[in-house]
């Protein structure tokens, strides 16, 4: 069956003959994987949709068991990402995770769209890049139902005062309750949470990320988010430390 469908590369890999393995963010089937005879080298169209951030058309052919993309033509490319290595970086990270949030052959536009939205605002950002990379990553976890409870207290269930939040719980524990646990430093994955990471992650969550363009944490909280998002989404999504991870810089 011959289609097509806009999508995102987000990795291929040479095999023989000239031909190309490439996963590709598809917005119709998801994450497919896709031969293709078609090389990254060269000017034409097609070549360019095949570049890295590169937001294009494919016309593909599906059998039962493969896909194989046949022409392809760039709708936008983000080339710019690719010629700052802070912003490269960033994304490239950010291609990883996606790879491994989305399900293969499941249809995830509201993700697919997060992921063009992401390069779109990366394009344009002139700086403090991480802030953009911890609003994605709280984003997906929305998108992806596992957003951590922010507005109740997940042990009273009263909206009192946050005071840690429980990363295997998975939500905020109210003053009065963290008075209950026996010395919480002690615990595996229970953070204190006075620096305002509740309200940074309501607002990433309301906000889209268009609208932070002007938004840059300060000082160490970026870092302090990084580590406890981190954790959130290698505890409940089952994602282990990425290559992309430890090239992160918040420039
Ligand atoms: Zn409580």
């Amino acid at each position: 069956m011959y289609t097509d469908t806009e999508g995102i590369i987000l990795r291929q890999t040479k095999t023989v003959n000239g031909r190309r393995m490439v996963l590709l963010f598809s917005k119709k089937y998801g994450k497919i994987s896709a031969g293709t005879g078609i090389s990254e080298k060269g000017r034409s169209k097609a070549a360019l949709a095949m570049r890295p951030f590169a937001y294009g058309r494919y016309e593909i052919f599906k059998s039962r068991q493969n896909f194989n993309i046949n022409g392809a033509e760039v709708l936008k490319s983000y080339y710019k990402i690719g010629e700052d290595v802070d912003k490269y970086m960033n994304s490239s990270y950010i291609l990883e995770l996606t790879e491994k949030l989305i399900a293969e052959e499941q249809q995830n536009t509201k993700m697919f769209d997060l992921l063009l939205d992401f390069f779109d605002a990366m394009e344009n950002r002139k700086k403090k890049y991480m802030t953009l990379v911890l609003a994605y990553e709280t984003k997906a976890l929305g998108i992806l139902g596992y957003m951590p409870e922010l507005s109740v207290c997940i042990i009273c269930g009263k909206k009192n005062r946050p005071a840690l939040l429980d990363i295997k719980e998975g939500g905020i524990v109210c003053r009065d309750c963290a008075n209950n646990i026996d010395d919480h430093n002690s615990h595996t994955l229970i953070y204190d949470i006075d620096f305002g990471i509740v309200d940074i992650l309501k607002y990433f969550s309301a906000n889209s990320l268009k609208n932070l363009e002007n938004l840059a944490l300060e000082g160490d909280k970026p870092e302090k988010i990084k580590k406890i998002l981190g954790e959130y989404i290698s505890y409940h999504l089952e994602i282990d430390k990425m290559k992309s991870e430890k090239f992160l810089t918040d420039n």
